[in-house]
């Protein structure tokens, strides 16, 4: 069963650490958000796998707090950079060095994450062996290589706006 109704969300999105030191807003809408199920999203998020949220470098503004930063080369093989809190050690965001103008945020520390859903699944061959796949899913068992098809699924599934 798909989900064939598209959620309007307003902007900017508002989010948090888990101890509210850190408070972020992001100001312009997301290209997509996908769950990954890659070794390092599974131990970031302490849990079966993550969900990036992929928005441009500028449209997320710290409105609280100062982000600490931790470096470390992805299963791809690129030098990642992840910001978190350090009070709390909750993750936030991450990039790429040198920059691609590309931040991947951290879904699960919207204050309201019940709109966010996944427009597909990466790194499936690390997925825990319990998590039944959708046949219907874009599925790429590693690092996609064309992040079109997410793009186009996720603007299907939510639309942005201003808060009103
Ligand atoms: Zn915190
Ligand atoms: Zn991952």
């Amino acid at each position: 069963m798909g989900i064939s109704m598209t959620r309007t969300v307003a902007l900017p999105i508002e989010g948090g650490c888990q101890c509210g030191g850190l408070r972020y807003q992001v100001v312009a809408p997301p290209l997509m958000i996908y769950a990954c199920h890659c070794s390092s999203c599974q131990r970031i998020a302490g849990g079966a796998f993550g969900l990036p949220t992929t928005i441009t470098e500028d449209s997320l503004k710290f409105t609280s707090g100062t982000p600490r930063e931790v470096v470390w080369r992805s299963d791809s093989g690129n030098e990642r950079y992840g910001t978190f809190c350090g009070d709390c050690g909750c993750r936030i965001a991450h990039g790429q060095k040198p920059s691609n103008g590309i931040l991947s945020l951290r879904a699960g520390t919207f204050d309201d994450p019940s709109w966010v859903v996944p427009a597909g699944h990466t790194w499936t061959k690390s997925a825990q062996p319990w998590f039944k796949f959708d046949p219907d899913d874009i599925l790429w068992e590693e690092q996609p290589t064309d992040y079109v098809p997410l793009i186009e699924k996720f603007q299907t599934l939510v639309a942005f706006g201003e808060k009103s």
